[in-house]
């Protein structure tokens, strides 16, 4: 199988562009968010004040086109610069994520007056938020058994169901809804542009997370919410399509994101490992400790190359499901080896709260679920390597 297809020379030397865009998330990251992270993730605080200091710097819309705000620096810079804030902060990572995905894939579908109306006030931070209306309480790995309807009436779509794990859904100016306008099915399934605060739309429990504690989850309902027929976004019946793609660019972005996670908590696992004396000697000395971050360094760095491999074919304009999907398995398992081996290498204090490694343990956690867990990317690698 040929595994380098569409490879660019450029994956392994950045642009100018892309080199700014990295640096400017990482002096951010370091100087802005990781002294933070601790106390955000303690006090379950919205990073707010952060979230508005990244959309300043074009974080909102890294890939998005300047003429709609954004910074058009491309997928390979958004990659770069969601490691760098994960390993800042990954609560405030998951929300600038799901932000670029809600713009992106609203630039990608709207009509020029959607992208107009709502693209500028996400990329600038006028909207503090915007969400991914896709999960339901019966439906996740199994998005297209949705429940969610929207019935016509007249010149409206009324809106009727419930929407669960959104990120941010109850901070987000525009919420991307998907719904059952016909048939069971994947071909029944449209969506639709919902502005925060409309009438019937209704923000439910607040999840209490093991992880991502700054980052906002809620429950949504949705009853007898009115919109107007032009608050659909991409054609009718067409909304699953448009979700599947949205979820291979998001994928990519969850494997950033638990890149940025692994390699904070190396970096704290190897600065412990100098610093923490057993027998008269750093334990860094010991070769089990150091086959094990070793082990966890190549890891990462093998997981980094999929996940930008993947962000350049989709610059590219190539089909990246299949290596988006490697780059998320991959990525996030090795992410959370990572944590766990940074717990281990910190002893009884990666297991207290004075050290970051407990965190970065519990944020990691996640991403072998959200967006396509494991298992379904799994089915959707094993898809392409029996079809070819
Ligand atoms: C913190 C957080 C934030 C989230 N944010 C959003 C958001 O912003 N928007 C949104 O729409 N959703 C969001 N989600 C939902 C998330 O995408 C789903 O939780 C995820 O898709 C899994 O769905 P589920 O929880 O219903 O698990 P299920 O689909 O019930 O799966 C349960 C288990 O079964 C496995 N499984 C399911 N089907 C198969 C199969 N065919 N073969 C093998 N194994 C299978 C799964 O891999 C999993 O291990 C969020 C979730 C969390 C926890």
């Amino acid at each position: 199988m040929q595994l380098l297809t569409g490879m660019q020379p450029r994956l392994f030397e950045l642009t100018e562009a892309q080199q700014l865009v990295r640096d400017t998330a990482r002096n951010y990251a370091q100087k802005r968010l990781a002294p933070i992270a601790g106390q955000l993730d303690r006090e379950r605080r919205f990073p707010a004040e952060q979230l508005a200091g990244l959309a300043e710097l074009g974080m909102m819309g890294v890939n998005i086109a300047e003429e709609y705000g954004g910074a058009q620096a491309g997928a390979v810079a958004y990659a770069l610069a969601m490691m760098e804030i994960a390993q800042g902060c990954a609560s405030t990572a998951v929300t600038m994520a799901v932000n670029n995905l809600v713009a992106e894939t609203i630039a990608r579908h709207g009509t020029e007056a959607q992208k107009r109306r709502y693209v500028p006030e996400i990329t600038s931070g006028r909207y503090v938020a915007a969400s991914f209306g896709l999960s339901e309480p019966h439906a996740g790995s199994d998005a297209a058994a949705l429940r969610t309807t929207a019935r016509r009436d007249g010149n409206e779509y009324v809106i009727n169901g419930s929407k669960q794990w959104i990120t941010s859904g109850d901070r987000a100016g525009v919420i991307i809804v998907w719904a059952r306008t016909g048939v069971e099915g994947n071909r029944g399934i449209s969506c639709f542009l919902v502005e925060g605060g409309t009438k019937g739309l209704h923000v439910g429990r607040h999840e209490d997370k093991m992880g991502l504690r700054a980052s906002s989850t809620v429950s949504l309902s949705f009853e007898d919410l009115r919109v107007p027929a032009s608050a659909m976004l991409g054609p009718e019946g067409r909304g699953f399509p448009i979700a599947l793609g949205a979820l291979d660019s998001g994928r990519v972005g969850i494997a950033c994101q638990a890149i940025g996670i692994g390699t904070a908590a190396l970096d704290s696992a190897v600065r412990y490992a100098k610093d923490r004396h057993t027998f008269g000697q750093p334990i860094a000395n010991y070769q089990a400790i150091r086959f094990a971050l070793a082990d966890v360094a190549t890891e990462l760095d093998a997981a980094r190359l999929l996940a930008l491999r993947a962000a350049a074919l989709k610059e590219a304009g190539k089909s990246f499901t299949r290596e988006g999907a490697m780059a998320k398995v991959f990525a996030t398992e090795k992410a959370n080896k990572a944590c766990d081996t940074a717990v281990q290498v910190h002893g009884g204090y990666g297991y207290i709260d004075e050290f970051p490694a407990e965190r970065h343990y519990r944020d990691a956690r996640i991403t072998t679920i959200y967006e396509g867990s494991s298992e379904i990317m799994r089915i959707v690698i094993g898809r392409y390597l029996l079809a070819h």
